[in-house]
């Protein structure tokens, strides 16, 4: 677990906090004025939120470390070590990371050669093809001018699972309560498969689900890890999560709204700070 230290959320965004439990701020977005939004608070629940077992103690970031969250609850530690292959997909999903192989098609070069390859620059660059490790041969082949190239598409059932699972524990972290509805467990179906990678029965839960809870992609890199907030679409007003600054996500409980202006299940009120390993120590 790393000891570094993190530097401070960004205050570009800055809240004015009113009310008590679930304060509503004001969000002040430079792009389109002053919007409501909803802090995120921290939450420790009795169980495990992806497998509801008992006593979870491992800290869990939301939405992932690799996208600048913070220590928001606790997992249990399968949870939290088997989900990792699943977030490094969304971390690859940024950069639009995937796998090549090239083949030269005049033959000067036997076989395929493969290559980790990115489309799209975390540096600020104009967006191509960076090669980020290659084979022997593969340059050599790209600059044959016979070359072909296959790109791997990017996995993307394992990215929304993942973005999944980060919108469902915001969302228990905001009514504070793990929901044990057919809806909450056809996602927790999703967020066990992705965990196990186990492919088919992914496929299965996702059909099962029926809900890509993915609906968007920002580039708003100062702000806040986690954001909860609204946005009216077709007319209708839809609660979203902004994670990361990265990503839009919807509310994910179709039969659920946010507990907004209501009391909160107190499940369990416990500090996060204490007695625990934390990976967010400051
Ligand atoms: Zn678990």
């Amino acid at each position: 677990m790393s000891r570094k230290r993190k530097p401070p959320v960004r205050t570009e965004f800055s809240f004015d906090h009113q009310g008590e439990e679930l304060a509503y701020s004001k969000y002040v977005s430079k792009e389109t004025g002053r919007i409501d939004v909803l802090m995120v608070p921290r939450y420790c629940f009795r169980a495990c939120p992806i497998c509801l077992e008992p006593d979870p103690d491992v800290a869990e970031h939301v939405p992932p470390e690799s996208l600048g969250g913070r220590v928001m609850t606790w997992t249990c530690q399968k949870c939290n070590n088997d989900f990792g292959p699943a977030e490094d997909k969304l971390r690859s999903f940024i950069d639009l990371e995937t796998t090549a192989h090239a083949e030269a098609s005049d033959g000067s070069v036997p076989g395929k050669r493969a290559a980790k390859v990115a489309f799209r620059s975390s540096d600020g660059r104009p967006n191509g093809m960076f090669i980020r490790s290659a084979a022997t041969g593969f340059d050599e082949i790209m600059g044959s001018g016979a070359s072909r190239v296959i790109v791997q598409p990017l996995d993307m059932a394992l990215v929304h699972a993942t973005l999944l699972k980060h919108a469902y524990l915001a969302a228990c972290l905001t009514n504070r309560e793990i929901p044990r509805t057919a809806e909450a467990d056809e996602i927790r179906a999703v967020l066990l498969a992705a965990r196990d990678r186990d492919t088919d029965g992914l496929n299965r839960a996702q059909l099962a689900l029926g809900f890509e809870p993915a609906v968007g992609w920002i580039e708003a890199p100062d702000a806040p890890p986690i954001l909860l907030t609204q946005t009216k679409e077709s007319g209708e007003l839809h609660w979203i999560f902004m994670l990361g600054g990265r990503f839009v996500v919807q509310w994910p409980f179709r039969d659920g709204a946010p507990a907004v202006g209501r009391p909160v299940a107190d499940e369990k009120h416990q500090s996060l700070d204490a007695g625990h390993a934390d990976g967010d120590r400051e």
